[in-house]
């Protein structure tokens, strides 16, 4: 991982597509590294053969083989600027994924019974051969291993397409993967973006895709390879919920939400964008905004930073321009965290925590933002907040703070999106369980990793076989329909 936030926007350059010819780095690009900087990048780049945060172009890692791209054009990949202590959890909850894995043995016993005298059924799940899959931006070593455990345990093989603006966690898991003994072949990595992503959906050898991202690519995705006989599994955009209501633990609510509204600067998908309070909690909104202005925004390897920048400056972009359209629509900012300077790093893409007073047709509303605004709502009952939870089209999760186990109950089995917490603001489940949100938040049949991630990864074969204990000694055939009581 790269500790070049402050000067460096350029830190390696990855092939567009994946089929024309290689380009060098500028030397512009990489003299913009400072002298941290670059200690730091040759650090990187001396130790994990697939990376290049000097400035140098990224490879695939095809059939065990780092090789260099044929790409006539390249894309510029800047500092992702996730602070360190939230990569260490992106590695970790990854790592938990592999560890569920590893129980395979256990988990893929088939089913067997003997149904009749000397006839056995039994069941055995087989391998679907080569899979893809297609990963974000924002947990860069999480998501490729929700899908390389998985996959590879069950015995497929995996091609990556990692996020193409930050693709080095990717390739180091590559490397580990050699270095752990996995036969060449068995993980792959290409790199680019709609082009290369088209070429996995069309390639009749890849049999299943597994999409993490956004709502426009999971669906093109989706619809492109599905009409192929791909099985697919798509975890798209999500707008969470947190409803709070008076009787919740004041401190705890508010600590909760403020860490899962700003924290990665609101990059996740399960990161709290509406805040609902009902009754009598609307008193604790400015508690929450101070909460809020406590957060150190820096580059993500500075000591105590909270939120490190958005991804882009055309993201910052958006995410600004979304904040202005709430005075725009008649609501209010509570919080501004447009135009945040932080000295130290006068180019970051930086966006300060923002509290906006919305209301449900506003367009802050309306879309995902992904990035550190946290729209508040006000309501009378909790049925109400649940009629709001339920109207979005998103369904990836909802959390409620209570210190009543029968409201919790009855949120629990009301609110309609895949995962609730209960005063736990990010409720992503451990790999034994299974994840994915519902409706809008999920295309597929199949969601990710526990149980159902074996079914993805795999096809149900079973057999019935007769051994007829006189078979030795028998001379007739029998020609009716065998039956089985
Ligand atoms: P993205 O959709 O821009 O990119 C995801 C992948 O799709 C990348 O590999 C990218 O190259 C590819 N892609 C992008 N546009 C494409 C196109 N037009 N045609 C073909 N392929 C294309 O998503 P992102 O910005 O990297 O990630 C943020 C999004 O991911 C958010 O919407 C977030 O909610 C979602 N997300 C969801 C989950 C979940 O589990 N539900 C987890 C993480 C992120």
């Amino acid at each position: 991982m790269l500790r070049s936030a402050r000067i460096a926007p350029t830190t390696v350059r990855l092939a567009r597509g994946y089929a024309s010819s290689a380009s060098n780095v500028k030397a512009a690009e990489i003299s913009a590294l400072s002298q941290i900087a670059r200690q730091y990048a040759d650090e990187v780049s001396s130790k994990w053969a697939g990376t290049s945060a000097t400035g140098g172009n990224t490879k695939n890692f095809i059939g065990g083989q780092f090789t260099d791209s044929k790409a006539k054009d390249w894309l510029e990949v800047r500092d992702p600027g996730k602070t360190f202590a939230d990569a260490q959890g992106d590695v970790g909850r990854g790592l938990q994924v592999v560890e569920a894995a590893t129980a395979i043995t256990s988990t893929l016993l088939g089913d067997k019974l003997e149904v009749t005298n000397d006839m056995d059924t039994y069941s055995r799940r087989l391998p679907l051969g080569v899979t893809a899959a297609i990963t974000p931006f924002n947990f860069p070593a999480m998501i490729v291993l929700w899908s390389a455990a998985l996959a590879t345990v069950t015995g497929n093989t995996l091609i990556v397409k990692p996020s193409e603006r930050d693709p080095g966690a990717t390739m180091i898991i590559a490397e580990l993967c050699k270095k752990a003994g996995l036969p060449d072949g068995v993980f792959n990595v290409v790199h680019g973006s709609a082009n290369t992503v088209n070429a996995i959906c069309d390639a009749p050898e890849i049999k299943a895709i597994s999409f993490v991202g956004g709502d426009t690519a999971g669906k093109h995705i989706y619809d492109r390879a599905i009409v192929q006989g791909k099985r697919v599994q798509a975890n798209l955009g999500a707008k969470n919920h947190a409803v709070i209501m008076p009787d919740a633990n004041k401190n705890l609510t508010l600590n909760a939400v403020a860490g899962a509204a700003f924290g990665a600067a609101g990059q996740r998908c399960m990161a709290l964008s509406v805040a609902i309070f009902v009754g009598e909690s609307r008193k604790w909104i400015p508690e929450l905004i101070e909460r809020a202005k406590g957060l150190k925004v820096s580059g993500g390897f500075e000591e105590g930073a909270d939120l490190g920048p958005v991804i882009s400056p055309q993201a910052r972009e958006r995410i600004e321009s979304l904040i202005g359209s709430v005075e725009k629509e008649g609501g209010k900012i509570l919080l501004d965290g447009r135009g945040h300077v932080v000295p130290e790093y006068p180019n970051g893409n930086f966006v300060g925590p923002t509290v906006v007073e919305v209301d449900t047709n506003m367009s802050a509303y309306k879309n995902e933002i992904f990035g550190p605004v946290l729209n508040i709502i006000s309501a009378e009952t909790m049925d109400e907040a649940i009629d709001i939870i339920n109207a979005n089209k998103y369904g990836n999760g909802a959390a409620i703070f209570t210190n009543s186990g029968a409201t919790a109950r009855k949120f629990e089995i009301q609110a309609e999106p895949g995962q609730i917490g209960i005063n736990v603001a990010i409720p992503v489940p451990l790999p034994m369980f299974n994840w994915s949100g519902s409706k809008g938040s999920f295309m597929g049949d199949i969601p990710f990793y526990g149980k159902t991630g074996l079914d993805f990864y795999t096809v149900r074969k079973t057999t019935t076989a007769l051994w007829p204990h006189q078979d030795s000694l028998s001379s007739r055939a029998a020609v009716s329909m065998p039956q089985i009581n």
